[in-house]
C-alpha cells in the first residue's frame, strides 16, 4: 500500500458545499472507514479521491505522487461500488480482465491473473458465466476481484455490502478484509453502518456535513462521550 493524504480537500456545489475543509493522512496498508449519514459528502469524498470529480480547492497525494488532477486511470486505484457496476454484455473472467486489457497487459499473463482472482474470491467455476446469472453477493465477489486484480496500492469501496443481507454482508467483510491484508492495501471504505466501521477497520473517520466531526481507532471512538 501507499500512503494517502488529503490536504485542504473541498467541493463545492452551486447550492451546496459538499465536502468541507478535509485533511487526513490514512497510512500505508490502513484500513480506514468513513462513517456518516445520508448526504454527509462521503461518496464526493471518494469520488474525488478516484479522480471522478475534481475538488474545488485542496491536494490529494498517493505517496510522493500529488494526483489530484491525474485522470482515474493513472491514480492506480480500484474501486467498487455500491451496485456492482459489472459490465453486463462480458463475462465474468472478462469483467475481471477489464482493468488489465485497459493497461495492456498480454492474454497470457491474464489468464492466469484472472484464474487466481476467481479463486480468491470463491467464484473459480463461474467464468464464463454473465453478471445476471450471478446472485448479488457472488457479483459483488466479481466486483471486488475486478478493482484488486492489478494489485493497487490504494482501494476505495463506496457501501460495497450495502445491497447484501447481513449474514452474507458478514461473510464478505472478513472476505473483503482477508484480501486487503494479504494485498497490504491502503483502503477507505465508505459506510453509514456503524457496526461494520467498527468491526472492519483500524481507524474510522466520522463525517457530518462535508466535515471531520471525529477521527480514531474503534476503540477511541467506542470510548469517547
Ligand atoms: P453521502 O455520500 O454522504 O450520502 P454525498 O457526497 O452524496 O453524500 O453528498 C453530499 C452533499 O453534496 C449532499 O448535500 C448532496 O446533495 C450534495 N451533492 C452531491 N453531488 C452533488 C451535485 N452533483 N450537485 C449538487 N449537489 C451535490
Ligand atoms: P473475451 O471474449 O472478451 O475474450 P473471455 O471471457 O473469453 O472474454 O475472456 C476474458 C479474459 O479472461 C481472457 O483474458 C481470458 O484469458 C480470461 N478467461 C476466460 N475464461 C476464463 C476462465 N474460465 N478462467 C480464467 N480466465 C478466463
Amino acid at each position: 500500500g501507499q500512503t494517502l493524504a488529503l490536504k485542504g480537500l473541498e467541493k463545492r456545489y452551486e447550492n451546496a458545499v459538499a465536502v468541507d475543509g478535509v485533511s487526513l493522512v490514512i497510512r500505508a496498508g490502513e484500513f480506514l472507514s468513513v462513517l456518516g449519514p445520508s448526504g454527509s459528502g462521503k461518496t464526493t469524498l471518494l469520488t474525488m479521491i478516484a479522480g471522478f470529480e475534481n475538488p474545488s480547492s485542496g491536494q490529494i497525494m498517493i505517496g510522493p505522487q500529488d494526483v489530484t488532477f491525474v485522470a482515474p486511470n493513472k491514480r492506480n486505484i480500484g474501486m467498487v461500488f455500491q451496485r456492482y457496476a459489472l459490465f453486463p454484455h462480458l463475462t465474468v473472467a472478462a469483467n475481471i480482465a477489464f482493468p488489465l486489457r485497459m493497461r495492456h497487459m498480454s492474454e497470457s499473463l491474464i489468464r492466469p491473473k484472472v484464474e487466481a482472482a476467481l479463486a480468491q474470491v470463491h467464484l473459480g467455476d463461474y467464468g464464463n458465466r454473465y453478471p445476471h446469472q450471478l446472485s448479488g453477493g457472488q457479483q459483488q465477489r466479481v466486483a471486488v476481484a475486478r478493482a484488486i486484480i492489478f494489485e493497487p496500492p490504494v482501494l476505495l469501496m463506496d457501501e460495497p455490502l450495502g445491497a447484501l443481507d447481513k449474514k452474507l454482508r458478514e461473510t464478505l467483510q472478513l472476505e473483503i478484509k482477508g484480501l486487503q491484508q494479504r494485498l497490504g492495501a491502503t483502503v477507505v471504505y465508505v459506510t453509514h453502518d456503524q457496526e461494520e466501521a467498527m468491526t472492519m477497520s483500524d481507524r474510522v473517520a466520522v463525517v457530518a456535513n462535508g466535515r471531520l466531526a471525529q477521527v480514531g481507532s474503534p476503540l477511541e471512538l467506542y470510548r469517547s462521550p
